[in-house]
């Protein structure tokens, strides 16, 4: 910190170490008291009292649970979802969408917690060798409050509609690139979804919102949905909780996953506070 930086309660600091010798005391409450109103209007510019954001242990290799995450799948059992129809197999650590039975059921893979604003890591890997092509190559989904499908499939050089293709929000908006590894590989998503607000009549206050990273590459910025996820029409919103399951898409193709956890994310993250002061 250059001394042209400092006035008012960081001085004082400077002045507590000074004279204390103790850093813990510096530590304490640093920041300023006499600074200009934030345009929440609860925080100071470097507010002194304002909390400091709780301390996360990350985990050790990228892509591995955080402390603070809730694993919905680290290899070993399902206890954490609730298969509807066939189960999920698991063999060496890895799931898969098992196939489908005579009757041609869906074997969708629901959590039993119920989420509403969420982070949320998954990795999964298209099958290899190739099977077909299209939406029948590889494909699954993450159905977030199980409404919202975020794509997954091959999009390993597989020509399909682009608002269908991985990465994208399923028949609204394609992924900004698409940054697919072949078939067969390990591919990791990294996704923040915000629920939609609805108000006591079930009236739309604020649509469901989504940010996503596929292989480490942005594929979706902030775009609202349109609503939720209805093959071949526009997209529809329909009141609902304000938590509810994520669900894994059986689509009729063995795609394997791994490593999937999620952090509910608390109300300050989707707050937004500056947008009501854009004019
Ligand atoms: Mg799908």
């Amino acid at each position: 910190m250059k001394a042209q930086d400092l006035n008012g309660a960081a001085w004082a600091t400077l002045f507590a170490i000074a004279t204390t010798g103790s850093a813990a005391i510096a530590q304490e409450r640093p920041g300023f008291t006499d600074t200009p109103v934030l345009p929440d209007g609860k925080w100071r510019v470097h507010d002194a009292d304002r909390p400091a954001p709780d301390v996360v242990t990350p985990g050790a290799m990228p892509g591995a649970p955080p402390s603070d995450a809730i694993v919905l799948f680290d290899g070993g059992s399902l206890d954490a979802w609730q298969p509807q129809g066939g189960a999920w197999i698991i063999e060496d650590g890895v799931l898969t969408v098992p196939p489908r039975t005579p009757d041609g059921g869906e074997n969708a893979l629901v959590s039993k917690q119920s989420f509403g604003d969420v982070q949320m890591h998954l990795e999964f890997r298209s099958p290899n060798p190739l099977e077909k092509s299209s939406q029948d190559r590889g494909n699954s989904g993450i159905w977030f409050m199980q409404r919202y499908e975020i794509q997954i499939l091959d999009g390993f050089d597989n020509p399909t509609y682009a608002d269908g293709t991985v990465g994208a929000i399923y028949g609204w908006k394609p992924p900004l690139v698409n940054p697919s590894r072949p078939p067969g590989e390990w591919q990791s998503y990294d996704i923040v979804f915000e629920r939609p607000r609805f108000g006591p009549a079930g009236e739309l206050l604020r649509p469901a919102y989504v940010t996503a990273f596929l292989n480490g590459v942005l594929v979706q910025h902030r775009q609202p949905w349109l609503g939720g996820t209805i093959w071949r029409q526009v997209g529809r919103y329909e009141p609902h909780g304000d938590a509810e399951p994520i669900q894994l898409q059986d689509h009729d193709s063995p795609v394997s996953f791994r490593n999937i956890w999620v952090r509910p994310l608390p109300e300050a993250a989707s707050s937004h506070d500056f947008e009501g002061e854009v004019k």
